[in-house]
């Protein structure tokens, strides 16, 4: 056999793209498996943005780099109007979704990693892939799983002795819906400040927000250290189209320019006719607004849904206030399920998938401790578009 990279020997592949997988495989076996597993929006790509894809099938030159210019001009206009954000079209790269972004930026940047847990799964594996690893930060339900000043500056005294550290901060979260505040995020601006924190704002559910407040970002309030990644795939439904960006603010032209360098040596640039059609998605357009408005309302009522459901089940659960995850724990439930002879989260998960058909993510893929007993789960099933039409169509009805 051939010697491989000991720093991804370790890696097994990707949990949500797992659970994917094997819930498509029994759902081919007859199985009516409930899809709960895998954050994918059960939405189409808006009519709009998939002719102009069409039209634009003939496009086959090698783009930019850094990105189509006119397509850096879309989003960095369409986040100034729709955030009052200060994006300046240069400071953008396109990439092919925003995971290959975080993956590089992550590369580029130097010192530890904070993440508050439970947090994204794919963080983790990354630096792993680096050979580094994340320090997860345990937060807790009775804050809605957001990480505070505090815990956070608990972190940095960890890691005193490093001139710089990374905070990865996703908001509205996967996998608890938890939405930050500004004045929540004002007081870990100070903590970054203070401790030299570099702040990678995963923002690729912002527009997915039904907290009944405007979005804050960090970019608003501590732009010098904050780098911004989102993308298309979830506002837009269009994980399959793989177009992200990253935002690197003024005072970190050398982060833009490595980037760059690493961009040109590994992908080159994103496919073209996916660039011109995300010209038409950033672009402001009324039809298109109003459908991200309805998506992001029938996950709002999914959310509740399952909210209330797992309330009344004796689940301890905090409430989703954007993206489409709820993150509830068995906790209450252990004595019972020891009795099952399960221990853990990923006994738990497999307990649900075999005896319910109900397919989700043990918390612990999410750095989250086994023993908690929590589960991740997408408040949408993504095959089931018409289910939430219908859905969505009663809510407003009532
Ligand atoms: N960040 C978070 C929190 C996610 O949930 C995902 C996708 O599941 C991504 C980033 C990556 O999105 P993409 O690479 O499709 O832009």
């Amino acid at each position: 056999q051939p010697i491989l990279n000991p720093n991804v020997l370790k890696l097994k592949e990707s949990a949500t793209l797992a659970i994917n997988m094997r819930a498509r495989k029994a759902k081919a076996d007859g199985l009516d498996i409930c899809h709960l597993g895998f954050g994918q929006s059960p939405f189409h790509v808006h009519e709009k943005i998939q002719s102009e894809l069409a039209n634009n099938s003939h496009q086959k030159d090698y783009l930019p780099t850094r990105g189509l210019p006119k397509l850096c001009e879309s989003i960095a206009n369409y986040y100034n109007q729709k955030f009052e954000y200060n994006l300046d079209e240069n400071r953008i790269l396109v990439g092919p979704g925003s995971k290959e972004l975080i993956f590089q930026a992550l590369y580029v940047l130097e010192g530890p990693v904070i993440v508050p847990a439970p947090s994204w799964v794919s963080y983790g594996p990354q630096l792993n892939i680096k050979g580094r690893e994340i320090d997860p930060v345990i937060t807790s339900v009775d804050n809605s799983y957001k990480l505070t000043a505090s815990e956070l500056e608990e972190a940095c005294q960890r890691h005193i002795d490093e001139k710089q550290k990374i905070l990865i901060f996703n908001s509205p979260s996967n996998p608890t819906g938890a939405v930050y505040n500004k004045e929540e995020i004002e007081e870990l601006t100070r903590v970054c400040r203070k401790h030299n924190v570099i702040v990678i704002a995963d923002e690729i559910y912002s527009l997915i927000n039904f907290s009944g407040s405007k979005f804050a970002s960090f970019h608003q309030i501590y732009p010098e250290g904050t780098l911004i990644s989102s993308g298309l795939s979830k506002s837009h439904a269009a994980g399959g189209y793989r177009l992200g960006f990253l935002y690197a603010p003024e005072g970190m032209e050398s982060v833009i320019k490595c980037l760059s360098a690493m961009i040109s040596e590994t992908f080159s640039a994103v496919s073209a006719p996916i660039q011109y059609a995300a010209v038409k998605a950033y672009s402001i357009d009324n039809d298109i607004d109003n459908y991200i408005r309805t998506c992001t309302r029938v996950h709002e009522v999914c959310g509740n849904y399952l909210h209330d459901r797992f309330k009344n089940m004796g689940l301890s659960c905090s409430h989703p206030k954007g993206a489409f995850y709820l993150f509830p724990d068995f906790g209450s439930f252990k004595e019972k399920l020891k009795s099952k002879n399960i221990h853990n989260d990923v006994e738990l998960s497999e307990f649900i998938f075999e005896n319910y058909n109900v397919a989700l993510l043990p918390g612990s893929d999410f750095y989250f401790p086994k023993d908690a007993m929590a589960v991740r789960v997408a408040s949408v099933d993504y095959e089931g578009e018409n289910v939430y039409k219908e859905a969505s169509l009663k809510d407003s009805d009532s």
